[in-house]
């Protein structure tokens, strides 16, 4: 048998949780380096600074991340002198200013703390990152030895950013109560697997219950117990199933069918991941024919908006050949619950389309 190293998510939360940092880094060291997003470092460095300050940590630099996961930018950053000299790095932003300093700290053998500034994946919490050449063209993934060692989810800032990000980060964590489990169907489970997908039920049941409460609260930049238990849904319950189950569980025809769309420039432009994913989600129940299920999320998506037709997406029934060949093209459908198959996809969609119009 093989070794295991488990992780779990590491996490602090709350509106004033900046005022544990000091505590959590002393062990680690006095000489930390920022690096994040534009947006977020303005929004929340300030803030970290400012507890710092009080304890005699010194912040080396401020950088910005670069503005894409690419190698390019974390080898960048790895050649600055500010983050040789430090004890730890701070990562201010979204999944993409995580994902590149988990690659910076995973190979330099540095301790990471992460800030997200909004709520739209578990990038934050985990240990994989999703690669891109600096073109924006997908190029691999890394699995850093570990997570994060701690991540400080600060409701408030999470409150105050676009709720454009909630919102497409509610549609992308849907997707983790649902393809791990079609995935997983009618396999042997071992304990790893079955903790992930026992746990996938909470990436769908506070959404389903809060979900609109949580986001209105963002749009009205009020921090609450409803848009507490989102937030923990979207970053972390998302991020302990990803951990837990086997990437081949992860994801399956919701993502296979936000891949195939995002063939299409223009809809890869004006639509967000997670827009793209929720869609997927529908098309996934209907193809596995949960019609209970499917009359719940239906009535939560016009509740919120997200896409219940492919017709939100400027698309025509013959662009749509295109997003299924794609979809069956890539790995994500070969492990699923039966065989998924460019027909089954065309006749899940249609079906929807059908099935949107009757309900
Ligand atoms: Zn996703």
């Amino acid at each position: 048998m093989e070794n295991k190293n488990v992780f779990l998510p590491s996490y602090s939360i709350g509106e004033n949780v900046y005022a544990e940092v000091a505590k959590l880094c002393m062990p680690y060291g006095k000489k930390v380096v920022f690096i994040g997003g534009k947006t977020a470092l303005e929004k929340a460095s300030h803030l970290v600074k400012k507890e710092l300050d009080k304890v005699g940590i010194e912040i080396l630099a401020t950088l910005w991340y670069g503005g894409e996961a690419a190698f390019e930018n974390s080898e960048k950053l790895k050649h600055e002198k500010a983050v040789q000299d430090a004890d730890v790095i701070f990562a201010f932003g979204g999944g993409k200013a995580m994902d590149t300093c988990k690659v910076l700290t995973g190979q330099m053998g540095k301790t990471l703390f992460t800030f997200p500034t909004i709520a739209s994946t578990c990038a934050c919490v985990t240990s994989v990152c999703a690669m891109y050449k600096v073109s924006g063209e997908f190029d691999s993934l890394y699995w850093r030895t570990r997570p994060a060692e701690h991540t400080f989810i600060n409701t408030k800032i999470i409150a105050e950013a676009p709720d454009k990000y909630l919102w497409a980060g509610i549609g992308d964590t849907l997707a983790k109560a649902y393809e791990p489990e079609f995935s997983a169907r009618g396999k042997e489970l071992n304990y790893y697997n079955s903790v992930g997908i026992t746990l996938s039920k909470l990436c769908s049941e506070p959404l389903l219950k809060y979900g609109y409460k949580g986001l209105e609260d963002c749009k009205n930049n009020k921090v609450s117990s409803e848009l507490e238990e989102v937030i923990l849904s979207i970053i972390v319950n998302t991020g302990i199933v990803s951990n837990h189950v086997i990437n081949d569980y992860n994801s399956c025809v919701a993502h296979a069918l936000c891949y195939g769309l995002t063939i299409y420039p223009k809809v890869e432009h004006k639509h967000l991941h997670g827009e793209m994913v929720s869609y997927g989600v529908l098309v996934q129940t209907m193809l596995d024919n949960k019609l209970e299920e499917l009359n719940k999320l239906l009535k939560f998506y016009r509740q919120i908006n997200l896409p219940t037709s492919y017709k939100c997406f400027g698309l025509s029934w013959e662009e749509m050949s295109g997003v299924f060949e794609k979809a069956y093209s890539v790995n994500d459908v070969r492990v699923a619950a039966f065989e998924v198959t460019v027909e089954k996809l065309s006749k899940a969609v249609q079906s929807l389309e059908e099935y949107v119009t009757r309900n």
